[in-house]
């Protein structure tokens, strides 16, 4: 592996907690993805993506920003990556999964504050992360009442943060107000960049962040065979680096392995035996590299087939409507030249991508019963035996959902497990108990 110190010097990393970091991560990964058993081989990809995860993919960014690229940080999947594509800049999703100078972030942060808000600040503070420190700007949104009061803090501590205002509920006010949110952030991208977003641009970014969503739903789509290809962690691995890839490379290795997943459920070869108890996974967001509840599960004798989760099907589950490119064709062609202007196009283009990301079911929405629909339609598209409701303690959203999620599947009769954590280790021997007990009655 190249030695890549100096780059992390240059960023202004803290070495020597950036090393400890790298070994957690290292050990983390060898004892709960090395050590699985009939893993497809295209997970080598994954396993070399995460070995350079600061290595080979910060520098992979630091030559993009020499060659006049931007790079935009991102805590949350309503970010468009869409126009920072167009505006020829590059976007990273900065959550984090892991607890980093704890006592540190409690000075900004009230130690009742999730995990992954304090996880943020963390990294930032203890100069850990490589994203971060590369990014030329940071967008935070206003979703959850933690992560909208966080950003007043993380200002203090970052030059580039940039707030994006979200809508609480599903109206036509709510969408409006998203439309014009992404107006926003499209000029303050392109103030960034210093290019102009046009029609053109804006169609192939638009294009290629659908096929890497297209990849993804077709990964997804193989896992309902049983036995399952791939176990959930390593689905969920390659959920997690969509936020980090180039996205062309990433779309390729996905489909890649769906090649080989296809071979395999044709030799009905899985990677856990058939008839296997079968897991949908559904609540808060699970960043790198928080992997305890899904390891503890798949230990104990299930296998994860979906993940409702913004690290999964309610992040990537939509895709931007294409057939206004029709229009756009046409004007390029003179055929319609006269009709449509660019920015007409433009607008039209606005309106998809919003009517894409306006269907994300976050629990910060009320009400929300499209996610209970959805969750629902989930287990049993995947053929789930039960559902385990995972929230991280302190969030307050995804705690509250909870209650009429579990409701809703025992309508259905479908067995639920509600468990609160956070990243800590300290009850995983407590989770794996009840996480058995869960499984075995499955069975
Ligand atoms: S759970 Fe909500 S706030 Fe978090 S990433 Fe998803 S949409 Fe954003
Ligand atoms: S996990 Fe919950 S509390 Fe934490 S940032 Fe996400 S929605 Fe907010």
């Amino acid at each position: 592996m190249s030695d890549y110190t100096q780059m992390w010097r240059d960023l202004g990393l803290n070495l020597e907690a950036h090393d400890m970091l790298l070994n957690v991560l290292g050990n983390a990964y060898k004892d709960i993805y090395l050590s699985q058993k009939n893993r497809p081989e295209g997970m080598g990809y994954f396993d070399f993506v995460m070995s350079e995860v600061h290595g080979l993919r910060i520098k992979e960014l630091i030559d993009e920003k020499a060659q006049g690229r931007k790079i935009i940080g991102s805590y949350c999947v309503f970010v468009p990556e869409e126009i920072a594509l167009a505006a020829n800049a590059t976007l990273v999703g900065l959550c984090s999964g892991a607890d980093f100078a704890i006592e540190e972030v409690e000075k900004y942060l009230p130690r009742n504050t999730c995990s992954l808000i304090k996880s943020a600040f963390g990294f930032k503070l203890g100069k850990v992360c490589p994203y971060l420190e590369s990014a030329d700007m940071v967008v935070g949104e206003n979703t959850c009442d933690g992560k909208k009061k966080a950003y007043e803090s993380l200002g203090s501590l970052i030059t580039n943060l940039y707030v994006m205002d979200l809508p609480q509920m599903k109206s036509e006010q709510g969408k409006a107000l998203l439309k014009g949110e992404y107006y926003r952030f499209k000029e303050a991208v392109e103030k960034l960049t210093g290019v102009k977003i046009t029609g053109t641009s804006l169609k192939n970014a638009i294009k290629t962040v659908n096929a890497k969503r297209s990849a993804i739903h077709r990964l997804s789509e193989l896992r309902k065979a049983d036995p399952s290809p791939i176990s959930g962690l390593d689905a969920l691995l390659a959920n997690q680096v969509f936020f980090y890839d180039n996205p062309a490379r990433f779309t390729e290795s996905v489909n890649k392995i769906c090649d080989e997943l296809e071979k395999r459920i044709q030799d009905k070869q899985g990677a856990v035996p058939a008839k296997t108890p079968r897991i949908l996974l559904s609540g808060c967001p699970m960043a790198v590299p928080n992997w305890k509840l899904p390891w503890i599960i798949e230990t104990s004798g299930a296998v994860i087939v979906g993940e409702e989760s913004c690290v999964g099907e309610r992040g990537t589950r939509n895709l931007v409507d294409e057939s206004i490119f029709n229009l756009l064709h046409n004007a390029g062609d003179g055929v319609n030249e006269s009709s449509i202007d660019d920015n007409q196009i433009i607008d039209k283009m606005m309106d998809a991508i919003t009517d894409r990301y306006f269907k994300v079911d976050c629990a910060i929405f009320t009400p929300n019963q499209e996610r209970l629909n959805h969750i629902v339609e989930m287990a049993q598209n995947y053929k789930a035996d039960g559902v385990i409701h995972y929230s991280l303690q302190f969030c307050q959203p995804y705690i509250m959902e909870s209650i009429p999620v579990d409701k809703v599947l025992e309508d259905k009769n479908i067995p639920t497990l509600r468990i609160e954590t956070d990243y800590g280790m300290e009850d995983a021997g407590q989770l794996k108990t009840r996480v058995q007990a869960f499984i075995e009655q499955l069975g």
